[in-house]
């Protein structure tokens, strides 16, 4: 990240050097515990009777998942590894609870950065109402991190499984697609400003409130995150549910700054929006009218944009895009694919 040696860097402060100097954020959240940070677990009082744990984890590896773009703030990569973490328990509804984070690091790493990917790390979770525990720090070829986090899930809440779309229910998603995406080209031309499509690919938002009000007021749903893409993720749900997942292209929404830096490049925005990874919007099939679930969410006080993008269809399954003239095309997934 930068191009002068740290100040001081981890391999010579030193393992205990190093958690010491981390356990200053720790020990903010964790002192009540019946045993909090600095030894071999961390324990917790027990969850509320019927409720039931949600437990996620992600990794993001330097070169594969991120770079050290110029200008770029090592807080912003603590807050996005907890935002996609986050992201995956949004799509079950779940309520974040607490957090355990694998630091993998070259010897040269600036303590500086690694305190303040900590400190954003921290930031993003305290924000959800996670308490981050505690977890494990080792020496690695280049930055590896990962997070594992625990939510609650309410008694009495149903399952919103990837499994659970079935043939008439409608589509939705959340936002804005394919912002990300472009947010990333932006940064790989060394382009400037289009802050909000960079400030969406950088520090994306899990949508925690959305999740939670959506599994709280309809009975049946399947949700799930899109961190890989629409047509790549849908896809998934549409074998997970066994049904054809049917989208109207025209509805896939899109943003002004989408839209704006699609025509000034040269690109189509419905391209990426339908193939860009890492919106960390949600997609939901229920058995409801765009309405019906625009006004759940407002009865909670949520004023964020849902939009219906198609219907599940009994068939062979695969997510299938309708044209004007109602034949369906299968769309390939040209989203991330890790391990390629
Ligand atoms: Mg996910």
């Amino acid at each position: 990240m930068s191009e002068h040696p740290p100040a001081q860097s981890v391999a010579a402060l030193g393992e205990q050097g190093l958690l010491s100097r981390l356990s200053g954020i720790l020990s903010r959240h964790t002192g009540g515990l019946p045993l909090g940070t600095g030894d071999d677990c961390a324990i917790t009082p027990a969850a509320t009777p019927g409720n039931r744990l949600v437990w996620t984890l992600d990794t993001m590896v330097e070169g594969t998942h991120f770079r050290f773009w110029p200008g770029t703030h090592a807080g912003d990569l603590g807050r996005k590894l907890a935002a996609t973490n986050l992201s995956d328990l949004a799509s079950k509804g779940a309520a974040p609870r607490f957090a355990l984070v694998s630091l993998g690091l070259p010897g040269d790493a600036d303590v500086a950065l690694v305190e303040a990917f900590y400190a954003g790390l921290d930031e993003e979770l305290t924000a959800a109402g996670a308490i981050l525990l505690g977890g494990d720090t080792v020496r690695a070829p280049q930055w590896c991190l990962s997070l594992t986090v625990v939510g609650e899930l309410g008694e009495g809440l149903p399952i919103a499984a990837r499994h659970a779309a079935r043939p008439g229910d409608g589509v939705f998603v959340t936002g804005t697609l394919g912002d990300s995406a472009a947010g990333l080209a932006v940064l790989e031309g060394g382009g400037s400003g289009h802050e909000f499509l960079v400030d969406r690919h950088l520090r994306p938002t899990a949508r925690l409130a959305e999740g939670r009000a959506l599994v709280a007021s309809i009975d049946r749903l399947a949700m799930m995150d899109l961190s890989d893409g629409l047509a790549c993720d849908g896809a998934r749900l549409a074998t997970a549910s066994g049904v054809r997942v049917v989208l109207d292209g025209r509805l896939v929404p899109l943003s002004p700054a989408l839209t704006e830096w699609a025509a000034a490049v040269g690109r189509d925005p419905r391209e990426l929006a339908l193939h860009g990874g890492e919106d960390y919007e949600l997609l939901l099939c229920a058995p409801l009218s765009e309405p019906q679930v625009r006004a759940l969410l407002a009865e909670r006080g949520i004023a964020t944009l849902i939009t219906r993008i198609g219907t599940i269809e009994a068939g062979e399954p695969g997510l299938f895009l309708r044209s004007d003239g109602g034949d369906d095309r299968k769309l390939e997934a040209k989203g991330f694919e890790h391990f390629t």
